[in-house]
């Protein structure tokens, strides 16, 4: 610890490295600086809120850069926010660090701060403490109407289920100890709103957070397993069922899985087209519960599902 750092009170540190890079979002009626934050939400809107926290050791390994820990902060609410079909608006943040290092808080916070300023999200809060561990806890705050946000619980049998991106690249770059930046799905997500009949964002692993649309719609599926998009670098690096597994099972991707009823497949293709957004279908919602897993041949393909389960 520098004697510059000791200086700074809480808030110093909150205005000078958070507040004063923070982008301005017109629905934000007071950010930062009083007892609360105060948001203006459309007559014909509801507020998305989403939180997650990061633990040092945990979610990140304690080497990692700042500037990809505080993008990666950011980025998995963003990702939620998408799966919900909300357009982002603002965000808090709650910092626990081990020490007050001023070039650490520079980057982290330039991490943050280029996501926030790609989709003009606002830091509408922050709080600061210290403790031996380092974690940090960011909640986000959307948009969206109530008739058009992206639930769990709407897959029907006979819809098809198409994941966006590509998978395993998250999963590759953990095992190869390499930094991995999530691009959250907001375009997607906002695409979506009145086409997908269920969503969610892969960050446990694409087959686990499947399973959690099964579940809450009372639905199965089958998923062809050959048909994953696998990332390029993937299938470069491992043996083919090796690739199959980590693009499968390892968490990390925040693409979209969602599922959409066949007459609605055309204006699908034309919204994601016009975001840009690349998708594949995998599969589809069957009547009974279950997932099946097939080959390209429809037969029955053996993988272990595993996905990341924080108590397990
Ligand atoms: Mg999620």
């Amino acid at each position: 610890m520098t004697d510059t750092s000791t200086k700074l009170s809480e808030f110093e540190i909150i205005s000078q490295y958070f507040v004063n890079q923070t982008p301005t979002n017109p629905a934000i009626y007071l950010g930062s600086g009083d007892d609360c934050a105060l948001m203006k939400v459309p007559n014909d809107q509801v507020v998305a809120i989403t939180t997650d926290t990061l633990i040092a050791g945990v979610h990140f390994p304690e080497n990692t850069s700042p500037e990809d820990i505080g993008y990666k902060a950011l980025a998995v609410n963003l990702s939620d926010l998408a799966a919900m079909g909300a357009t982002p608006i603002g965000f808090t943040a709650a910092l626990t660090l081990v020490d007050v290092d001023p070039q650490w808080l520079t980057a982290f916070s330039q991490g943050m701060m280029t996501l926030a300023k790609q989709y003009n999200i606002q830091l509408i809060g922050g709080d600061l403490t210290r403790s031996s561990i380092m974690s940090i806890t960011i909640t986000a705050h959307g948009f969206v109407s109530e008739s058009q946000a992206l639930y769990r619980h709407g897959a029907k049998p006979g819809d098809v289920i198409f994941v966006t991106g590509e998978l395993g690249a998250a999963g590759l770059a953990l095992r190869n100890q390499e930094s991995y930046r999530p691009q959250p799905r907001i375009a997607a997500g906002l695409a979506l709103r009145g086409l997908a009949n269920s969503a969610i964002d892969v960050s446990d692993g694409l087959l686990q957070d499947l399973q959690h649309i099964l579940v809450a719609s009372k639905v199965g599926a089958a998923v062809n397993i050959d048909s994953l998009p696998l990332a390029a670098k993937l299938s470069q690096a491992l043996p083919k069922a090796q690739a199959i597994n980590l693009a499968a099972n390892a968490g990390d991707d925040y693409e979209l899985v969602f599922t959409v009823a066949p007459n609605k497949i055309n204006a699908l293709q034309q919204a994601m087209q016009n975001c840009g957004c690349k998708y594949t279908q995998i599969g589809e919602i069957t009547p009974n519960p279950g997932l099946c897993l097939l080959d390209h041949q429809q037969q029955p393909y053996d993988l272990v599902l595993k996905g990341y389960d924080h108590f397990r």
